[in-house]
C-alpha cells in the first residue's frame, strides 16, 4: 500500500468534486512499490488545465502555470508541490525532438499510458482508493527490474523523442535495473536522433547517470559503471562524447592497465566520490590520449591536452563556468608528481597554490585513476602521501587562501608603500607559498618582514632559491 500525504488526499477530493478521479503516476507510483525515496510528485486526471485552475481557485490552492498547451499546471497545497497533467496523448514531428509536435487531451489512463516512456513510469494509483492501474504491463517489468517502452512498438516510442534514449539508460542506472532485449536494440538504432535533442537536457540526463548510485543509495562504482556501459553500448558516448570515443581500442600498458582508454574513463569516473566535478573529472581525465597517441605514439602531454579537449566538450554540453574550471583543472593535473617522487617542500608549495580542496581532488582523481585500471584495488601511496600531508598542514594552520592569510591587501600597500595593484596580489601569493612552507610564519610581524623581502627582491626576477623560515 502506497502512502499518500493528506495534501494529495484533499486534492484528489477536490478533483473528484469536480468529477474526474486523481491518479498519481511516475516516481511516487514506482519508487513507492520499489520502496525507494520519491522526490516528485506527478498527478494526473482527466480535467483540463482551465479546470484545475479553476479549482484550485476554489480551494485556494496555489498554482503555477507550467505548460498549459501541454496539460500541465503545478498545484500548491500547504507547501507540498504536485504537477497535474491532463490526460493526453501526443504525436510527434518527423526526428526525434523531445518536444511533441500536437497534443491532445485524452479522458482515460489508458490512452495516457501510451504517451509515457516505460511501462514502469506508467502505473497509476487512484489516489482516493489507493487501486493501481496498469494499462502497459509495468507492474511484471517491476517485478523483472526491467526498463521497456509502453508500447509494444519500442521504434514509436524512441523514435518520437531522443531523450527517451537517454532517460532509459539514467533510470536502468538508478534503478539499477536491465533493459528488454527488444527495447534496448532498438534504442540502438535510434540513438542518432539524441543530435535533435539540446545539449541542455543532455547534459541533465548525463549529469544523473553520473551520480545514479547515490540518488537512492551509498556510493556504488557498479551501478554508475552499469549506466556508463549502457550508454556506450547503445552508441550514446560515440555521439554525445565523440572525443572520449576516440579511446575505444587504444590499449594501454598491460602491466598498469586492464581496459583501453574509453573504458579505463568509465571506470575511474565510477570509482570517484559522488559529486559532479569529481565523475566528469574522472570521465574526462584520459581525453586528451587519443589525439596525443595518435601524433606521437605515446601519451605524454595528454594532461595538458585533454584540459584544452574538456573545455570544449564541457562548453558545448552548457556546463557553468565553475564547473568546467574545476574539471579542467583536475584534468591538467591529475599526472602530477605520477612516481611519487617530490619532496614534501615541493608538495607544500603546490598544495598551497593549489588550495586545499583542490589539492585534495587531485589526490582523489589518482587514486580513482589507478583503481579504474582495474589492476590495483588497494592503497595508492602518493594519494594517502597527499591527503597525510594536507592535514597535516591543516592543523597546522597552514593559510591556503587569501582570507587565511594574516594580512590583507591593504596591509601589504602600507608596509610597502605601494600602490593599488597587481604587485599586491603577487606579494600575496608569494607570502602564500611561503606559508605552506612555513606556516608559524603567518603572524603580522613576520609577514610584514616578509613582504619587505618577497618585494625587495621582486623588483627584477623573483629569487631562485625559495626564501628560509625566520
Ligand atoms: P523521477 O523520480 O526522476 O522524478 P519520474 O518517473 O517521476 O522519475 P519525471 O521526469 O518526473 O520522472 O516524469 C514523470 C513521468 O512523466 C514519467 O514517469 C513518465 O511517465 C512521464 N515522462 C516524463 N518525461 C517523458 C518523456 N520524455 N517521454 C515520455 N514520458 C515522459
Ligand atoms: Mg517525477
Amino acid at each position: 500500500m502506497i502512502k499518500v500525504s493528506d495534501e494529495l488526499s484533499l486534492f484528489a477530493r477536490c478533483v473528484e468534486a469536480a468529477g474526474a478521479r486523481l491518479y498519481a503516476v511516475g516516481g511516487l507510483v514506482r519508487n513507492g512499490l520499489l520502496g525507494l525515496p520519491v522526490y516528485d510528485i506527478d498527478v494526473c486526471s482527466a480535467l483540463r488545465p482551465e479546470a484545475v485552475i479553476s479549482l484550485c481557485a476554489r480551494a485556494g490552492f496555489g498554482i503555477v502555470r507550467k505548460g498549459i498547451d501541454f496539460g500541465m499546471v503545478e498545484v500548491h497545497i500547504n507547501g507540498k508541490k504536485f504537477e497535474h497533467t491532463t490526460f493526453r496523448s501526443d504525436s510527434y514531428a518527423e526526428g526525434g525532438a523531445h518536444r511533441p509536435s500536437a497534443v491532445r487531451f485524452s479522458t482515460t489512463v489508458e490512452e495516457d499510458a501510451f504517451r509515457r516512456d516505460f511501462t514502469v513510469n506508467a502505473l497509476y494509483l487512484d489516489v482516493l482508493s489507493g487501486q493501481i492501474k496498469d494499462p502497459t504491463g509495468g507492474l511484471t517489468d517491476l517485478e523483472k527490474r526491467i526498463i521497456r517502452t509502453t508500447s509494444p512498438s519500442p521504434y514509436t516510442v524512441l523514435s518520437d523523442d531522443g531523450l527517451r534514449i537517454m532517460r532509459m539508460v539514467r533510470f536502468a542506472a538508478e534503478l539499477y535495473f536491465d533493459i528488454d532485449a527488444e527495447t534496448y536494440e532498438t534504442a540502438k538504432q535510434l540513438c542518432g536522433n539524441l543530435k535533435d535533442i539540446s545539449p541542455e537536457r543532455i547534459r541533465d540526463e548525463l549529469n544523473k547517470i553520473l551520480l545514479s548510485d547515490v540518488k537512492y543509495g551509498e556510493r556504488n562504482p557498479e551501478r554508475v559503471l552499469h549506466g556508463l556501459e549502457l550508454l556506450r553500448d547503445v552508441g550514446a558516448i560515440e555521439l554525445i562524447l565523440p572525443e572520449l570515443y576516440l579511446g575505444r581500442g587504444i590499449e594501454q600498458k598491460p602491466t598498469h592497465h586492464l581496459y583501453d582508454v574509453l573504458d579505463h574513463c568509465l571506470h575511474t569516473a565510477a570509482e570517484i566520490s559522488p559529486n559532479l566535478v569529481m565523475r566528469l573529472s574522472g570521465l574526462l581525465h584520459d581525453v586528451g590520449k587519443p589525439p596525443v597517441n595518435l601524433r606521437t605514439g605515446k601519451m605524454y602531454g595528454h594532461d595538458l591536452e585533454g584540459a584544452d579537449i574538456s573545455r570544449e566538450i564541457l562548453t558545448r554540453l552548457r556546463y557553468d563556468n565553475k564547473t568546467i574550471a574545476e574539471v579542467c583543472f583536475i584534468v591538467r593535473h591529475h599526472m602530477y608528481d605520477l612516481n611519487n617522487t617530490a619532496k614534501e617542500s615541493t608538495l607544500r608549495t603546490t598544495f598551497g597554490r593549489w588550495g586545499y580542496e583542490r589539492s585534495m581532488e587531485i589526490a582523489e582523481i589518482r587514486e580513482a585513476d589507478v583503481h579504474g585500471s582495474g589492476i590495483i584495488k588497494g592503497e595508492v601511496k602518493s594519494a594517502d602521501r597527499w591527503r597525510e600531508l594536507l592535514k597535516k598542514m591543516k592543523d597546522e594552520h597552514t593559510p591556503f587562501s587569501d582570507k587565511e592569510l594574516n594580512c590583507t591587501g591593504e596591509d601589504i600597500m602600507r608596509w610597502l608603500s605601494l600602490p593599488p595593484g597587481p604587485r599586491v596580489g603577487d606579494i600575496k601569493r608569494r607570502l602564500l607559498e611561503h606559508c605552506a612552507r612555513f606556516p608559524q610564519d603567518n603572524t603580522p610581524e613576520k609577514l610584514e618582514r616578509l613582504a619587505r623581502d618577497v618585494s625587495g627582491a621582486f623588483i627584477g626576477t623573483p629569487p631562485r632559491t625559495p626564501l628560509g623560515a625566520f
